[in-house]
This record gives C-alpha cells, structure tokens and sequence, in this order.
C-alpha cells in the first residue's frame, strides 16, 4: 500500500496497539524524508535513522532526537515550539498519548492548524483514540488505524462518529489489520482496508464471526 504522503507538507495519524505493525508501517512511510525531527518516547529512531539524541527539549535541531526524561504537556510543548524553528521537515511524535492526558489544548493544535504553510509534515503515532483531540483528526491528512478495542466509555464512539463514520468496524478488525483514511472535509474517507492473513489474524477473524 504506497500512499502519497508528503512528508514536508501532510499530517498522518498512526492509531494501533503494541505489536499492530504501525512502526513498520511508519517507516515505510518515512523513508523518503531525510529531514526529520523526532519525539522519540520508545527510543526506536535515533539509532536507526543516526540522527543526534537529545535530551532537553528545546534543544531539538534538524535530524536529531528528543529522548525525553518525563511524558508532560509541558515537554511536548517545548518539542514544538523548538521544532518550529525549523521548516522543510517532517516531525514524528512516537506515542503521543504519553503527553496527553485529555487536554485538548496544546502547541499541538496550533502546528495542526499553520505547519503545512511552514513546510512542516507530521507524523503522528499513538497507541489509542480515546485522549486524542478530535481536532488533532479532522485537521489530518491520512488516517491509519489497526484494530482498537471497544470503547469502554458510553458515548466515546459517538464522540469520534462524525469524523470517522466507520469507527466501530475497528473493533472487528483482527491484530494486524488496519484501514487506511484519506481526511476529506474533516470526515474519513476508506481508501484501502489492509486485511493481514496470518494464522493469529485468520483465526481471531474466525472466532469475531
Ligand atoms: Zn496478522
């Protein structure tokens, strides 16, 4: 599955569990881009890519890193504002729901809104929907999304219905399979469903049936 992301331009969001295949996803996505910035939460990109480690967040520069020592609000905004210096570049956020605990405002919004007009791509990959704000979705470009599991909280899945009319399908998904939006006019347009047909993914298909 090739999508036309444009890494100095577009926002795609990455929603999967652990072990989904959403990093192997996302690398395929990146390899284009050979100027990025990362928040690197699980510590996967800075060897790989040989981009610089850093520590403190407003030292992020061009092709570099941040290892972070804490998960806060305070933090991932400090990332974005250092990395707004920048243009012509792709941000990655590995697990951002780290840094958001269900609130909604954050430089994240407003890189959301204005970094496509300062060159600015963005990755963007989390573990789940639920503690994203719903503006962070609509503003995207692509949507990925591999299997999540039934909203616990009532009326969640109605939160997210107007921008992803789909939603509950992902629930029926097995593991590694994933449906793949193309954000038109703030709501989810299916382009490719991505049906993995391992032994685990046919056999937990079988017993959703
Ligand atoms: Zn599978």
């Amino acid at each position: 599955m090739n999508i036309d992301f444009k890494w100095n331009q577009d926002t795609l969001i990455a929603i999967g569990a652990s072990r989904s295949g959403k990093s192997d996803f996302v690398k395929q996505v990146i390899k284009p881009c050979k100027r990025m910035i990362v928040l690197d939460s699980n510590h996967e990109y800075a060897e790989r890519y040989g981009l610089k480690k850093v520590k403190n967040p407003l030292q992020v520069t061009l092709n570099s890193a941040l290892q972070a020592s804490d998960y806060t609000l305070s933090t991932l905004n400090k990332f974005i504002i250092a990395s707004r210096q920048f243009t012509n570049c792709l941000i990655v956020f590995e697990d951002i729901d780290l840094f958001l605990k269900n609130v909604p405002e954050t430089q994240a919004k407003n890189l959301q809104i204005n970094g496509r007009h300062q060159g600015l791509g963005q990755i963007i990959v989390s573990h789940r929907l639920v503690g994203l704000p719903l503006l962070m979705i609509q503003k995207a470009d692509y949507l990925v999304m591999w299997k999540v599991p039934k909203m616990l909280e009532k009326n969640e899945n109605d939160k997210w219905r107007s921008s992803i009319p789909t939603i509950d399908l992902h629930s029926q998904l097995s593991t590694h399979s994933k449906i793949v939006y193309r954000m038109k006019s703030e709501v989810a347009k299916p382009i490719h469903l991505d049906q993995c047909n391992c032994a685990e993914c046919i056999l937990e298909r079988s017993g959703n049936a």
